[in-house]
């Protein structure tokens, strides 16, 4: 699946929201991803539980609806298997009819929350809704805890937007408009430690191991001169407007100057 720019998602650094809806009835999963895509959110689909449960562990998603009855492997067992592999996704599950044992053994096994079919769709997007802003919040108040925290997880695949420039974390690219920018692995990986790490000084020794690694031979210098680069690549050689030098400590990354 390639990444999209939707509506909702076009503002700075943030992307759509993306849902995988994990269904067999296929009028059930249009009737989702036209509610869903209506609400700007990116979706996909898989018809049964293996499928879903591989498509959802590589945490492309940041939200599952899962149904309980599903061919190949039920919706318990999937969330029983994508908890125990240390997936966190928020999950919303669908159960078929309004039993306490499928409510309850969905939240046991890790489900954060659940609807009964049939629903209203104006109910499932309420609670969509609310379970990815809980998810949102969890993750400001880790950063918040501690503001100068390196985020060290690779950026989710998706479109980030700065200033003039998207970058492309799924084909790995950087467009001004639609215009490509060549940047070779190394820019790559540099841009998108800024990229995922808005408005934070950045030490050089921060820079080399999270776009480098630490088993390298590179020296804080070669930090220096990939920035330089990158900074010619994004036309701000002489006057740097989103790779900041602060004297002494490094750099920072401001997304819209
Ligand atoms: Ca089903």
């Amino acid at each position: 699946m390639k990444s999209r720019i939707e509506g909702a998602g076009t503002a700075p650094l943030r992307r759509a929201s993306r849902i995988l809806v994990v269904e067999d009835e296929p009028g059930m999963v249009l009737a989702l991803e036209d509610a869903l895509r209506g609400e700007g959110y990116e979706v996909a689909a898989s018809a049964d539980g293996i499928a879903g449960q591989k498509e959802a562990a590589t945490g492309r998603h940041d939200l599952l609806i899962l149904d309980v009855m599903l061919p190949g492997r039920d919706g318990f067992q999937v969330c029983q298997n994508l908890r125990a592999a240390g997936l966190r996704t928020p999950i919303l599950m669908l159960t078929a009819r309004s039993s306490t044992i499928d409510t309850v053994m969905g939240l046991r096994l890790g489900a954060d929350d659940y609807l009964t079919k049939p629903f209203e769709m104006q109910v499932l997007l309420a609670r969509v809704q609310a379970l990815l802003r809980r998810a949102e919040a969890a993750r400001a108040e880790a950063v918040q805890a501690d503001p100068g925290r390196v985020v060290h997880a690779p950026l989710p695949a998706g479109s980030y937007h700065f200033g003039a420039f998207r970058l492309d974390t799924e084909t790995m690219q950087l467009l001004k408009g639609d215009v490509p920018v060549p940047l070779n692995v190394q820019e790559f990986r540099l841009l998108e430690v800024f990229v995922r790490n808005p408005n934070k000084v950045l030490s050089r020794d921060a820079l080399l191991s999270e776009a480098w690694g630490y088993d390298t031979e590179t020296t804080t210098r070669t930090v220096d001169v990939h920035l330089a680069w990158l900074r010619q690549k994004l036309g701000e050689k002489d006057f740097p407007r989103h790779l900041i030098t602060v004297r002494g400590f490094g750099y920072r990354f401001v997304p819209e100057p």
